[in-house]
């Protein structure tokens, strides 16, 4: 008894609910806060005071970049406490924690900076004959409404890779955090209220994904979706939006090549250190190591040097390097995972064992593309490391996927990195350092079953904005 309790938050005001659901630490299994469960009439009270706030918002480019800095100062005072929170409510060490709270703080730096870089641009009417007396132009326009829907695994980062640009562009927000890590979004929200952001342009509907998403998508005042989280979700939403666009930031199964000419020390330190960020659960997560034969002995031994260094345990200890899974279900199936791939023949060459929802960092040697391990997406501490001869082969087996968000490569021979960069198919191409990597100024989305659309402040932007043409017919 006592814990908080976190009501609906639209158009300014807490709006409690009949029923709520429980959101737990996920180390301790200690009971943090409830959370109102919405219905559907609250659903559409937070798109109508988005919509309303829309259409009424008088705030320039300019006051929402200021708004935004403002968040990125706010959230630098308040690190601590965010990142103790994301500990607590991801079970995310401290160290991810801190990672993570850097990003949010420059995504709203960077978002305040595009707020105020927002133009169109001049379209030469006079390229065609008759149009002499005509000018030209396109500007960008907000879409609207825009309902952002975010999952467990970085939930105050992915709601700002949302939130942020929608509001540099002039778009009012409806977010739906996950259910499992729900805090850090009414966080975020607070923080924005705190810089300076009018009531109602951003509210939070929480509640099942299967039912508010639901409500969400049926309502048509809604101009835009921007989702990140499975493809079984995100093929949902685009079926269901229909003409209005969307972003789908889905999930990936990354290939990294470490190739003969490689620093192996440099490459095995770089990947063990990356592999098990957020206990695996980032779409970016090192999954498939592919190396080349002639060195595969050499760099496994120095990679698992450096993976058996690495601390397992709570949290909150600053000296953990890999906390717990999000749940104990999710522990369990990437296990099961595992134990099959071993029954159809791959070899354990560290980890396998769990402690409730602590999956300790596994490596698997041995395994074939068609096993779980690899042709899925893992989602868990779980890495398997593959051979190959020939990079044209290297090449073949990190495109046998149905995923193509980030590949990595780690060679010296600049030929080969730029021939990797044409060849892989995959969103971003990341040299000498892993698939994990990502700066939040780069655009960032996949191709295949990794998505669609683009993120990164200035790419969201474009995303979350409309050009519209104007031409001036002169006389004279
Ligand atoms: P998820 O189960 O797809 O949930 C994501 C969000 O969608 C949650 O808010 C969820 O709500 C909601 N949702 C569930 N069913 C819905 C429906 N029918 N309609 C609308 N919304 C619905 O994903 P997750 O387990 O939270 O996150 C893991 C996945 O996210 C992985 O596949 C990972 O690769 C992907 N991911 C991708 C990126 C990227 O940038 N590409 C980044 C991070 C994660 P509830 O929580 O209430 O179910």
């Amino acid at each position: 008894m006592g814990e908080p309790i976190y009501a609906l938050y639209i158009n300014g005001e807490w709006m409690a609910t009949q029923e709520t659901f429980p959101v737990y630490h996920k180390y301790n299994g200690q009971l943090l806060a409830r959370v109102a469960r919405a219905e559907q009439e609250h659903v559409r009270q937070a798109v109508t005071a988005a919509r309303r706030n829309f259409e009424q918002s008088e705030l320039t480019p300019f006051q929402r970049s200021q708004i935004l800095q403002k968040a990125a100062e706010i959230a630098t005072e308040r690190r601590d406490e965010l990142e103790l929170s994301l500990a607590r409510e991801v079970g995310k060490t401290r160290k991810d924690a801190a990672g993570e709270l850097d990003r949010v703080i420059n995504t709203l730096r960077l978002s305040a900076e595009e707020a105020t870089r927002i133009a169109g641009e001049m379209v030469p009417l006079h390229a065609t004959p008759g149009a002499e007396n005509r000018i030209g132009f396109a500007i960008r326009v907000p879409r609207g409404v825009i309902a952002a829907i975010t999952p467990f695994n970085y939930p105050l980062l992915l709601s700002t890779h949302k939130v942020a640009p929608a509001i540099a562009a002039g778009n009012t927000v409806v977010l739906k955090p996950a259910s499992t890590t729900p805090l850090a979004s009414y966080q975020l929200v607070e923080i924005l209220e705190q810089a300076g952001l009018p009531k109602g342009h951003v509210n939070i509907v929480t509640g099942a994904g299967s039912e508010v998403g639901d409500w969400l998508l049926a309502d048509e005042r809604i101009a835009m979706y921007t989702f990140t989280g499975s493809g079984e979700v995100g093929k949902q939403i685009k079926q269901r939006s229909g003409l209005r666009p969307v972003t789908l930031e889905l999930g990936n199964n990354s290939p990294n090549i470490v190739h003969r000419d490689a620093d192996l020390q440099q490459a095995a330190a770089i990947i063990a250190q990356r592999s098990f960020h957020n206990a695996g659960q980032a779409c970016i997560a090192v999954q498939r190591i592919l190396v080349q034969e002639e060195v595969s002995e050499d760099f496994t031994e120095a990679y698992l040097g450096c993976v058996r260094q690495l601390r397992v345990g709570d949290p909150e200890d600053p000296a953990t390097d890999i906390g717990p899974m999000i749940s104990e279900k999710e522990a369990v199936r990437a296990e099961a995972w595992v134990r099959e791939a071993l029954a159809e023949g791959a070899r354990l060459l560290y980890g396998g064992k769990r402690e409730g929802a602590l999956l300790y960092p596994t490596v698997l040697a041995d395994t074939r593309p068609e096993m779980k391990v690899n042709g899925l997406e893992v989602f868990a501490p779980v890495v398997t490391i593959q051979s190959y001869q020939t990079i044209e082969q290297a090449f073949a087996i990190a495109n046998d996927s149905a995923y193509g968000l980030q590949a990595g490569i780690f060679t010296r021979d600049l030929d080969l990195a730029m021939r990797a960069a044409r060849k892989l198919e995959y969103g971003g191409v990341i040299v000498n350092d892993v698939s994990t990597y990502r700066n939040d100024v780069m655009p960032y989305g996949g191709v295949k079953n990794s998505g669609l659309g683009k993120e990164g402040p200035r790419y969201a932007i474009e995303e979350m904005t409309d050009l519209r043409m104007v031409v001036l017919n002169l006389n004279g």
